[in-house]
C-alpha cells in the first residue's frame, strides 16, 4: 500500500525518538512492500521559534493531506514563560481538535525482563496487557468554567452527552473484540449523575457487543485493582479525567514511561500517534532515549490507520525480541547481575529492534 505520513518530531527527545521510528517504518515498507512518503513539518516550541505560534497553518495544511501523524513530544524549559500566549501544547491540543480526535488508545504491557524497574511483585506482573481507551475531546476539561478570579469560588464542570459517550465506548467494544473480549468501564456511578449517564449508555451500547464481557468499575477501586489484579484486565474506558489519572498510574506497570505508545483517533482511519512521554530536557541531545513508546506508536499506526496487523505484529515482536536480547537503553539499565548500569545508544537500541524485525 501507499501513505503519506506527516512527521512532526517537535522539541527535545521528540525528535530523536520520532527518527527511530521512521526507520522502523521504512523498514517495515522495505520487507512487506509499502510505500510510505514522510513530509515534516514544525510543532511545539521549534514551531513558535520560527513562526511565533505552535501550530502554524501549514503544519496543519500537511497533516490534512497525510493519512497518519506521526508526533514526538513538544515543550521544554525554554518555552515555559507562564506569561506567554504561545505554548507548546498548543500544538498537540490544537491537532487533537481539529481532527476531533475523541479516542485516545494506550496499550500497556509488562515486560517480564523490565520487572526490576517497577514497584510491583514479578508474579503481579506477569501476563499485563492492557489497552486503554480514554475519552479525550470532553468532559471536565472542556466544561464550563470559573476561575477564582476575585472571588473566592472556582468551578470546572463534567459534561458528557449521550452520543460523545457512545463513540468513544463503541471504539473500545471493538478494541476488545479483537482481543480477549473483555471490557471493563470506568466511572463514579454512586456519586456523579454524569457518571450515571456513562454508565446507562454503556450498558446500552454493550446489546452490540454481546460476545464482550462487560464490568463496571468505580474509579477509585479501579486505582487499588491496578495494582493488586493488573493482569486481569484486557481493555478499560475512561472518561477524560478519570482516564488521564488512571493511565499514568498504569505506566508505572511498563518499567518506563519510555516504552509506552499511544494513538489518538477519530471517526475515520486518520490517527496521531505519539509516545505518551514529553521531551525529557534531562537526556535530550544524548543518545540516551528510549525510542520504544515511538516504535510501537509507528506499529499502532500501522494497525489502526492502515490496517496492516501483521506489520504491526511483526514491530511489537521486534521490540520483544530486542528486549529479550538484552538490550537496554539508560532508563531500562538493568539494576543488578553481570550486566548492571550497561546501556546502549538510542540508534544502538532501534538497530537491535530493526534486526529481529
Ligand atoms: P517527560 O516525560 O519529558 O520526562 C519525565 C522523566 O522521564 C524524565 O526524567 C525523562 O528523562 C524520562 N523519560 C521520558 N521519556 C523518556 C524516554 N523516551 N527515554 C528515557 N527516559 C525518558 O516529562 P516532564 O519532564 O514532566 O516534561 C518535560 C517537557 O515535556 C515539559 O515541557 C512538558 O510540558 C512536555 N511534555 C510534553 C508531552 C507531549 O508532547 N505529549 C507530554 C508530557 C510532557
Amino acid at each position: 500500500m501507499k501513505a503519506k505520513i506527516a512527521l512532526l518530531p517537535g522539541d527535545g527527545i521528540g525528535v530523536e525518538v520520532a527518527g527511530e521510528a521512521v526507520k522502523v517504518l521504512s523498514a517495515v515498507a522495505a520487507k512487506f512492500g509499502h510505500e510510505f512518503e514522510f513530509n515534516e513539518g514544525i510543532v511545539g516550541g521549534t514551531a513558535i521559534d520560527q513562526t511565533g505560534t505552535a501550530l502554524p497553518d501549514e503544519t496543519l495544511r500537511l497533516c490534512e493531506s497525510s493519512d497518519a501523524i506521526l508526533f514526538g513530544a513538544v515543550g521544554g524549559p525554554k518555552w515555559d514563560i507562564p506569561s506567554a500566549k504561545a505554548r507548546p501544547e498548543q500544538g498537540i491540543l490544537g491537532l487533537r481538535k481539529h481532527f476531533d480526535l475523541f479516542a485516545n488508545l494506550r496499550p500497556v504491557k509488562a515486560y517480564p525482563a523490565l520487572a526490576q524497574h517497577t514497584p510491583l511483585r514479578a508474579d503481579l506482573l506477569e501476563g499485563v496487557d492492557m489497552l486503554f481507551v480514554r475519552e479525550l475531546t470532553g468532559g471536565i476539561y472542556f466544561g464550563a468554567r470559573q476561575e477564582q478570579g476575585d472571588g473566592d469560588t472556582a468551578f470546572d464542570t463534567e459534561v458528557y452527552s449521550v452520543p460523545e459517550v457512545e463513540r468513544v465506548v463503541h471504539v473500545a467494544f471493538r478494541a476488545a473484540q479483537g482481543r480477549r473480549k473483555k471490557l471493563a468501564s470506568i466511572d463514579k456511578f454512586n456519586i456523579l449523575a454524569s457518571s450515571r449517564l456513562w454508565r446507562s449508555t454503556v450498558m446500552k451500547v454493550h446489546e452490540d457487543y454481546s460476545d464482550v464481557a462487560l464490568e463496571h468499575i468505580l474509579i477509585d477501586a479501579c486505582t487499588m485493582h491496578l495494582i493488586t489484579r493488573p493482569a486481569s484486565f484486557d481493555v478499560l474506558v475512561a472518561s477524560n479525567m478519570f482516564g488521564d489519572i488512571i493511565t499514568d498510574e498504569a505506566s508505572v506497570l511498563a518499567g518506563s514511561l519510555g516504552m509506552l505508545p499511544s494513538a489518538s483517533l477519530g471517526a475515520s482511519k486518520f490517527g496521531l500517534y505519539e509516545p505518551i512521554h514529553g521531551t525529557a530536557p534531562d537526556i535530550a541531545g544524548q543518545g540516551k532515549a528510549n525510542p520504544t513508546g515511538s516504535i510501537l506508536s509507528a506499529a499502532m499506526m500501522l494497525r489502526y490507520s492502515f490496517g496492516l496487523e501483521a506489520e504491526a505484529d511483526a514491530v511489537e515482536r521486534a521490540v520483544d525480541g530486542a528486549l529479550a536480547a538484552g538490550a537496554r537503553t539508560a532508563d531500562i539499565a538493568p539494576r543488578g547481575g553481570a550486566h548492571k548500569g550497561q546501556f546502549i545508544s538510542t540508534a544502538e537500541y532501534t538497530a537491535a529492534v530493526l534486526a529481529n524485525l
